[in-house]
């Protein structure tokens, strides 16, 4: 049955839409039709930016406790409802539903509970001189999210910016928005103050395009495309407002030559094919040696053929569809491109994987000798295809690592920490994982060059949302 959603949150109420206009939101496993959601206009935008200002003053004067206390009780009703935020992402972004328990629903419940610690905890005041430097929130905090990993985009945001003491009002993507309605739900359920949190679904060109533009806001952060990020970025600079960019990325995963091979290949095609290679920081661009190129083309071969793709739902491979027709025909038009660049196809392909010609299915694709001027390793593809460059000298592995406009992540493999350390720290992107180090959902995530400006989650992530005062002593 097609989920039907007509109302936006805005000052503490569900409104419903004016103008009637609806976007459809399809079930990325089938392409059928999943949900509708009420296609925002400017009035309804400002309506939202109003709200969010006219309850600044109010809750930026509440305790750093309250406001923690009020998270808390955000990241209890995200976890009680998991196994539904699981199953409806699984259903509009495609992320099989055993990967979607964890990630697309774990992370949003841990960062609204560590920001509702680190209100707590954070410390506000500092003396320096004959100064007392005071930490105040920035105000009212524009919100605009993907589709990708949706709600934590919308949690990395909303849960520090509230933390802080700031009003947000929220765009999340048109492509997978019901995750968001979700937790509209949960924070009306938890009694937030009326303004505190407002949600306008619809257009980016509209109501994004509103809400950064609005007067009243202090402050964009968002997430998506390079894009997308430039045109609020020159929005925002008519007003001078602060923005918080997180873009894309194109991350090299360099394996040096005395690396456990066959281990570092495995994760590396994981890391890529993670979430259909809809990840901004996947490990798209594999740096090998040229003198295990044929050993490292076997090993990811054979990887990939591990990451049949199936239904999200129903299927029980690490690999589901794309997330829409449109993503599908681009990453489609990628491996295109890639073959009609030389680059040597070694598995993989265009034509969708038998049996899955409903839906957004793509094959797991790899190409190897691929030189990092090609166009499959200069932009973001969106999708499980890994790109394997060889390199003759680490000098060199290093420079075709660096040799991108994007900074976002990176990975080093080595014989021993050390060394992978060493080299990680020549990376010019924001994280670096070496030989394998997990996600870490408290360090600052964010990227160089055009992947990005700021940091979101942890420490740093919080900070962004806040200004700094000095006021003076005699
Ligand atoms: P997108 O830029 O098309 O859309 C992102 C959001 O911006 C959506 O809510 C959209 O409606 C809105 N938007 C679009 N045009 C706008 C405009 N002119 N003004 C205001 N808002 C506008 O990106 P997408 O297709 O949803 O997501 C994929 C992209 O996001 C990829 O490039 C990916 O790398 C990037 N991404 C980056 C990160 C990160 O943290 N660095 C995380 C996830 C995704």
């Amino acid at each position: 049955m097609t989920i039907v959603r007509d109302s936006f949150y805005i000052n503490g109420e569900w409104v419903k839409s004016t103008s009637g206009e609806t976007l459809d939101v399809t079930t990325s496993g089938t392409g059928e039709l999943y949900a509708t959601i009420p296609a925002g206009t400017v009035q309804e935008a400002n309506r939202a930016v109003e709200a969010a200002a006219a309850a600044f003053t109010a809750w930026s004067n509440t305790s750093p406790k309250e406001r923690g206390e009020f998270l808390v009780r955000i990241s209890e009703k995200l976890a009680e409802r998991s196994d539904e935020i699981a199953l409806t992402i699984a259903n509009e972004v495609g992320m099989p539903l055993m990967l979607s328990k964890g990630i697309q629903a774990g992370l949003p419940t841990m960062t609204f509970a560590d920001n509702a610690q680190r209100a707590s905890e954070f410390v506000w005041e500092e003396e320096v001189g004959n100064s007392t430097l005071v930490r105040e929130p920035v105000g009212v905090v524009v919100a605009i999210t993907p589709w990708n990993y949706p709600l934590h985009q919308i949690a990395n945001k909303v849960a520090a910016a509230l933390a802080a003491g700031c009003t947000v009002v929220v765009k999340p993507s048109e492509v997978a928005p019901i995750n968001a309605f979700i937790l509209a739900e949960i924070i009306h359920e938890v009694g937030l103050p009326k303004g505190v949190f407002n949600m306008v679904t619809g257009l980016g060109p509209v109501v994004g395009e509103a809400i950064v533009a609005h007067p009243k806001t202090d402050m964009v952060s968002f997430t998506g495309s390079t894009r997308a990020g430039k045109r609020v970025m020159q929005i925002a600079a008519e007003m001078v407002k602060r923005v918080s960019l997180e873009l894309g990325g194109k991350s090299a995963n360099i394996i040096l030559e005395d690396a456990d091979v066959p281990k570092a290949v495995a994760d590396g095609v994981f890391k890529c094919y993670l979430n259909s290679g809809q990840t901004c920081s996947a490990l798209t661009r594999m740096v090998v040696p040229r003198s295990r190129l044929a050993e490292v083309e076997d090993i990811a071969v054979a990887t990939a053929m591990g990451f049949a793709p199936a239904d999200p739902i129903t299927g029980a491979s690490l690999l589901g569809p794309l997330v829409s027709a449109a993503q599908q025909q681009r990453v489609r038009d990628y491996i295109t491109k890639g073959i009609d660049e030389g680059a040597r196809i070694i598995c993989g392909g265009v034509t969708p994987p038998e049996g899955l010609e409903q839906g957004y299915y793509v094959q797991p694709t790899i190409f190897s000798d691929v030189r990092n001027d090609m166009t499959i390793a200069q932009e973001e593809i969106f999708g499980p295809v890994l790109s394997i460059i060889p390199y003759d000298t680490e000098a060199e592995a290093i420079a075709i690592a660096n040799d991108s406009n994007y900074g976002l992540a990176g990975g080093v493999w080595a014989a021993s920490d050390e060394k992978a350390f060493e080299v990680a720290r020549k990376i010019r992107t924001g994280q670096v994982e070496i030989n394998g180090g997990a996600f870490n959902i408290v360090a600052p995530f964010g990227g160089y060059k055009q992947s990005g400006i700021g940091r979101e989650l942890g420490k740093y992530g919080f900070e962004e949302f806040l200004e700094v005062k000095a006021i003076q002593h005699p």
